[in-house]
């Protein structure tokens, strides 16, 4: 256990989940500002790699220190991020009719693209409390007149207070199965987030790690990205349900507090 913990400290880079590793819902997870002052008093690189879409990284960053701990904007990457930056090299000053919460319309808005009902390049979904039966509808007649269908991200359900909310996977299904067309997610696992991490870092693969709380985004995103993971139990995946996987992170530990300990 001990040469564990060495072992993951002795990493430079540290790309870190946000729902489930840190927080959990509106509540610090134990640990956190431990690691956070280890994190800065041992110069080490971090970024907050979060697939949820819904804030920006000002928002993020005010989150935080309503919890308590104060990240600056700089350490925040998320998919409503990737997936801007993504449409902007496909297709510069497009356009997109978006399922998702400010922090998507703003990545969005921030990259040159506009917002349009009528016959947008894009139908984008991300996380959103904002989900009715007439955004499905326009977002499906959207696909079938000629608009990509891009998810931020692929998961499934999140993390919440009291259980799990279905995000954008779940959300963007209907508009799949009624269009007979394929989202493309971007998000993790899709290597992309790790390579915009590691840049943003500016680390090697093998001077970093990847810490997150779920087997099919963060852990699958680093092993492919050929990154050490470590999987903490303190979010959406118990031990039990790690065999379920045909793969296996480097490291499990409890929750952040191990590594402070
Ligand atoms: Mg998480």
């Amino acid at each position: 256990m001990e040469n564990v913990i060495e072992r993951i400290k002795a990493k430079s880079g540290f790309i870190i989940d946000m729902d489930g590793v840190i927080y959990h819902g509106n509540k610090l997870l134990p640990g956190i500002t431990e690691f956070l002052r280890w994190l800065e008093s041992s110069d080490k690189k971090f970024l907050f790699l979060t697939n949820s879409s819904e804030r920006s990284p000002r928002e993020l960053h005010e989150k935080l220190l309503r919890l308590g701990i104060d990240v600056g904007e700089e350490h925040f990457y998320t998919s409503a991020l990737a997936t801007a930056g993504f449409l902007a090299s496909q297709k510069p000053n497009g356009s997109a009719f978006i399922i998702g919460d400010a922090g998507l319309i703003h990545a969005l808005y921030s990259f040159g693209y506009t917002i349009n009902n009528v016959n947008p390049d894009y139908v984008i979904v991300g996380d959103t409390h904002n989900y009715n039966f007439e955004s499905i509808q326009t977002a499906v007649n959207l696909v079938l007149r000629g608009a990509r269908l891009i998810g931020a991200n692929p998961d499934v359900s999140g993390p919440v207070e009291n259980g799990i909310a279905p995000s954008t996977k779940a959300l963007i299904a209907p508009i799949e199965i009624a269009t007979g067309k394929k989202a493309y997610f971007v998000g993790k696992p899709n290597p992309l987030m790790m390579r915009i991490a590691l840049k943003r870092l500016m680390v090697s693969r093998e001077e970093a790690i990847v810490i997150g709380d779920r087997m099919d985004t963060d852990v699958r995103c680093g092993l492919e990205s050929e990154i050490d993971t470590l999987l903490v139990l303190s979010g959406i995946t118990s031990r039990e349900e790690v065999d379920n996987f045909p793969y296996r992170p480097q490291y499990i530990l409890n929750g952040i507090i191990d590594l402070v300990q």
